[in-house]
Order: structure tokens, then C-alpha cells, then sequence
């Protein structure tokens, strides 16, 4: 079973212990005391002592760790006195005392020199400790720039020793790739194995440390708290990933873009498998910009033998390279992707032996947004529908109300690029037409419904502030202003709108529409899509500020 580990920076004894306590009362089966910011090697018994006092009072078994400069940590002390420290804590045998269950230390001080290792071993497996709580070495190795140039080589040093019950690798992964070859670590290791891929590109092997049967997985207490860039917090693990229902046979999910770590995806994904009793688990899965990137990195996510790669959402920068990636690997594409250029979902179908037998490229966001639309107008046959905005989002939902019969203008700052989605969508227009106007135009609409399909009002973005309406509105008095922004939920265009005495309908409801589509292509089973709603309603609602 993989144990979830608390890393806890101490600064001072109560601190430590007050956190391991919480630790434990969250979930943790484990903490590491990383005591390098405290113990300096100066031979002061205090330091000592509290390193003493953290294992003997620890509410869980514990981790002691005083990690080098060299490797990331903050002990830059004589190695003699940490390694002396190590070997006093591991044949603690005093009135009150208790050793550590583990002593973390890098394989890089363990092979420098004899008397070091003589040294290490005497602390682990040391005969006055009690059979059941003897301290077991973890040799660790860090790299924080990326994957060791020699790293087979070290993994083969660090095997060949006898004294170390676990191995630990850690390096910055420069891809969702490095990940697989973390878990693929974990999986050929004839002893237990920590292997994990840190920064942003590495929680794929946090999380599926469980999946792979890994040692151990950190997770921080608090946001803030992280001891390597990248590691998850211990509710993200819990409450999000649900690692604990993680099993080898669990199928993995995720949102593949860049940048995905703001997604609402994991939320609503992961809260239908619970809900559904679906053994998945749903990821955000980071792939930098560029066809051939996402061509690489979902082929090795895809044929990996043992990931259960089962499907994700694809969402910017590459939902037009999925569709050239489709097209290149035979992979069924459904006809609206087809038509538009553009995807946003993938589903892997797996034989019994587990291989991908089929692999659908389809597109959610268009049925989502025109089923907005219906939700909100009933049949779009015969309606004007004004679109703002040219690209990609612009492009499928005029075909969407197109097909549905609707008369669409597509109203643009670039005019020409409106244009030139005209002549494309026009001989698959349907029942329906697309005409291209210039932004000018908009305010002589008269349109039944408005669609915002530019990131005009979101948040963060360069246009915060603007609206897509015009200012005294459409020239028509009945209007459904519908935002496919939805963060924030109330859009400067959907407030011009209220202003306005329109009806409105936000993004949020296409984005739970389209995610619905994914879940139950994936799952088979209905998507809760009210919770998906509510979840996501709840995670954007403006925070109450502090005041006072
Ligand atoms: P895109 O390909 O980059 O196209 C953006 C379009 O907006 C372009 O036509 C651009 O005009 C226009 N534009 C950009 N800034 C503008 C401004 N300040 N004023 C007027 N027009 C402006 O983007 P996209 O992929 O189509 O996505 C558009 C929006 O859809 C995104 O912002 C996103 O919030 C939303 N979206 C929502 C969902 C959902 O589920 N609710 C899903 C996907 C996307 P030019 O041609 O002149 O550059």
C-alpha cells in the first residue's frame, strides 16, 4: 500500500508536532520532519535533543531528513555532524527515547566515503532497536534543473547497496513523459521506490504513485507549504484525486493544455466518479504549445502498457493540432470536428488485454453551447444569432446553430478573418447560413441572441473589463445574451446585458454541458450535471473578503 507522507519544515518543536497532529487528523500515514533549517551542526545538544524529542513524541511514524545544500535542503554543516546526528537517532535507546521508522539520505553523502556509510548503517537496523520499529534508510537522490544525465547509472549505485530499505529519486520534469519514466522506475524496482517527477509537469507520478505502488507520495499540509515545487496538498489528494480508492487497475483521465492548472475539469471529473462509483481518476496533464509536443505526449500517454490511459478533454493550444493528430494517426473523428478543425476530447477504447483498440477524437463544445442556446430560446430554426468573435469557439458554434437551422452573422474586429469563416462553414451550413459582418455592425443587429465568443471580460485576461455588447445594446428588444467566458460567472457583457433588461445565460452552463458529453462517453453512466454546476459555480463565487 502507497503511504501518503506530510512533509513539515520545523522550525520549532510545538510547530511540528502541532502540524504532524494535523497531519494525522487529515489522513497522513506518515511524516517527514525536514529538520535542516534547525539543526546546523554546531554541535549544540539542543539541536539534538529536539531532533530526539520530534520521534519520540511524533503522532505518526516519522521521516527525519536534514537534506544537504547540495540537493535542495538547508543543511551547508560539517557532514560528520549530520551523519553523526543520524547515527544517533537511529540507536536511540534512552529513557523516553524512540529511533525514527526512517532516515533519509542522500545516495550522493552515502557513497562519498566509507566511515560515512559504516556510519549510516549502524543507525539503521540497529540491534537494541525493537524488531518492529526499527529505522529503515531511504537513499535519496534530488536533481531540481531535470532528469539526471546519469540517472541509470545512479539507480544502479543506489541498488547495490545493501543497507537501504527504500530508494528515493525526485527530479524536475520537463514533460508529462518524464512521469511515465518515474512510474515505469517504480514498477521494474526490486525494492520499494519513491519516484517522483516535481514542478508542474510532475504531479501525474504523485498522484499515480498509488496506481504504480510506489512507497510512499508527499503531500503538503498547506498550500504553502510545499517542500519540492509541484507537490499536491493532502486535501487535493483526498478530497480531488481520491488516491486512496486508486487502484493498479484504475483508468486514468485528464485535461491536456497549457496552461492547465486552473482547469475546473479535475473538480467536476473527479467528483463524477466518485459520484458514479467509477474507478477513473481525472488529472490536469500539461502539454506544451506545439503539434508535435501533444503528438509525442498523448501517443506515449496512450500506448503506455500499464497507465490505463483511457480519454481527456483537450483544451487550448491544442484543440486544432488533436484534430491534424486524428487525421495522421486513423483515429475515428467525428464530423463536426472534422468540419471545424478544431477538438476538445479524446476516448481511448481498451481491449481486454487492456491495449487501445480504438482511439475517438470527438467535439463536445459545439452541442454544449447550442444546446445553451435551445435551453434557453427552444428550437434555433429560422432564428438570427449573433456571434462576436472569429475563432475557434466562434467557428463551432456558428456551425452548431447553423446546422440547427439558425441564421448566423458572425461579427469580428478583424473582419476579414469573419469572412473567411463564412466561406468555410457555408457549404456545411445545413438548413441554416453564416454571413460575416465587421464589430461596427453589431449595435444594427437584430438578432434574437448574442453569443460572446472572445475573451472580452475574462478575468485575468487583457480585456477584463470589456463587453462584447454594445453599450445601448442591439438594435432588436428582445435579446438572449449568452457569455461563453465564465470566469468571472457575471461578465462585463452579461451585466451590460442585465442592465439592458436581456435575458442571459453564462459559460458556466456550457462548460458543465460539454463536460457532461466527456463523462458519459467515458463512463457509460449519467453525469451528475447539476453537481458539476454547483461545483463549479461554488469554486468561482467571488471569495468573501476579509474586512474588519
Ligand atoms: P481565439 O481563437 O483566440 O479567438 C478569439 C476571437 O476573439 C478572435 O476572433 C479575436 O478577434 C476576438 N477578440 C479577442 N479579443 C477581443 C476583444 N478585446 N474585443 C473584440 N474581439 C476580440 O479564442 P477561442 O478559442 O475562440 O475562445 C474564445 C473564448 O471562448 C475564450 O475566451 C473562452 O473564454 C471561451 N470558451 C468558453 C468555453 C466554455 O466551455 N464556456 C470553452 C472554450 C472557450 P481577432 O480575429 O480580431 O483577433
Amino acid at each position: 500500500m502507497t503511504l501518503l507522507c506530510v512533509p513539515i519544515t520545523v522550525h520549532d518543536f510545538a510547530q511540528a508536532i502541532d502540524d504532524a497532529t494535523l497531519a494525522k487528523r487529515a489522513g497522513a500515514d506518515l511524516v517527514e520532519f525536514r529538520i535542516d533549517e534547525v539543526f546546523s551542526g554546531s554541535g549544540d545538544a539542543l539541536e539534538e535533543r529536539l531532533a530526539l524529542d520530534l520521534c519520540a513524541n511524533s503522532p505518526l511514524p516519522c521521516i527525519i531528513t536534514c537534506r544537504s545544500a547540495a540537493e535542495g535542503g538547508g543543511y551547508d554543516g560539517p557532514e560528520m555532524d549530520r551523519v553523526s546526528l543520524y547515527e544517533r537517532l537511529g540507536t536511540a535507546s534512552g529513557a523516553g527515547e524512540v529511533p525514527p521508522r526512517y532516515l533519509d539520505f542522500e545516495l550522493a553523502s552515502y557513497v562519498a566515503s566509507e566511515n560515512i556509510r559504516q556510519k549510516i548503517n549502524l543507525a539503521v537496523d540497529h540491534p537494541a532497536q525493537l524488531r518492529d520499529l526499527r529505522t529503515s534508510l531511504i537513499l535519496s537522490m534530488h536533481d531540481f534543473k531535470g532528469r539526471p544525465t546519469d540517472l541509470t547509472r545512479r539507480l544502479l549505485v543506489a541498488r547495490e547497496q545493501e543497507a537501504p530499505r527504500v530508494i528515493k529519486v525526485a527530479y524536475l520534469a520537463r514533460s508529462l513523459r518524464d512521469n511515465l519514466e518515474l512510474l515505469d522506475l517504480v514498477t521494474e524496482s526490486d525494492r520499494p521506490m519513491i519516484a517522483l517527477g516535481m514542478g508542474e509537469f510532475g504531479l501525474l507520478s504523485r498522484v499515480l504513485a498509488f496506481k504504480f505502488g510506489a512507497f510512499l507520495t508527499f503531500a503538503a499540509l498547506r498550500p504553502a507549504q510545499t517542500t519540492a515545487p509541484g507537490q499536491p496538498t493532502l486535501a487535493e489528494m483526498l478530497d480531488l484525486y481520491r488516491v486512496r480508492s486508486i487502484t493498479a487497475r484504475t483508468r486514468v483521465f485528464g485535461v491536456v493544455g497549457m496552461p492547465v492548472g486552473h482547469s475546473m475539469s479535475p473538480l467536476v471529473h473527479n467528483a463524477g466518479f466518485a459520484r458514479a462509483g467509477f474507478d477513473g481518476v481525472y488529472l490536469p496533464l500539461p502539454i506544451a504549445e506545439g503539434f508535435e509536443s501533444l503528438k509525442a505526449t498523448l501517443g506515449e500517454l496512450i500506448d503506455h502498457p500499464r497507465l490505463d490511459f483511457s480519454g481527456c478533454s483537450v483544451t487550448i493550444p491544442h484543440k486544432e493540432n488533436l484534430v491534424r493528430l486524428a487525421r495522421e494517426s486513423g483515429w475515428a473523428l467525428d464530423e463536426l470536428s472534422q468540419t471545424t478543425g478544431a477538438a476538445n476530447t479524446v476516448t481511448v477504447e481498451r481491449d481486454a488485454q487492456g491495449r487501445a483498440a480504438r482511439v475517438r477524437v470527438s467535439n463536445t463544445d459545439i452541442p454544449a453551447a447550442v444546446g445553451v442556446l435551445e435551453e434557453c430560446l427552444g428550437a434555433l430554426a429560422g432564428l438570427e444569432i449573433a456571434i462576436v468573435g472569429a475563432g475557434g469557439v466562434a467557428r463551432g458554434i456558428a456551425l452548431g446553430c447553423a446546422r440547427a437551422g439558425a441564421h448566423v452573422t458572425v461579427y469580428n474586429r478583424t473582419r476579414e478573418r469573419a469572412e473567411a469563416l463564412a466561406r468555410d462553414l457555408t457549404p456545411h451550413a445545413g438548413a441554416g447560413s453564416v454571413r460575416a459582418e465587421g464589430l461596427e455592425m453589431l449595435k444594427a443587429s437584430r438578432a434574437r441572441a448574442l453569443v460572446n465568443a472572445t475573451p472580452a471580460g475574462m478575468a485575468s485576461g487583457p480585456a477584463a473589463q470589456e463587453s462584447a455588447l454594445p453599450e445601448h445594446g442591439l438594435a432588436s428588444k428582445e435579446v438572449l445574451v449568452f457569455d461563453t467566458v465564465y470566469n468571472p460567472i457575471r461578465t462585463p457583457t452579461l451585466a451590460r446585458a442585465e442592465a439592458l433588461g436581456y435575458a442571459t445565460a453564462d459559460g458556466v452552463g456550457m462548460f458543465v454541458r460539454q463536460a457532461a458529453m466527456q463523462f458519459e462517453g467515458w463512463t457509460g453512466a449519467s453525469a451528475p450535471i447539476a453537481e458539476f454546476d454547483r461545483l463549479v459555480r461554488a469554486r468561482l463565487a467571488p471569495k468573501a473578503s476579509g474586512g474588519g
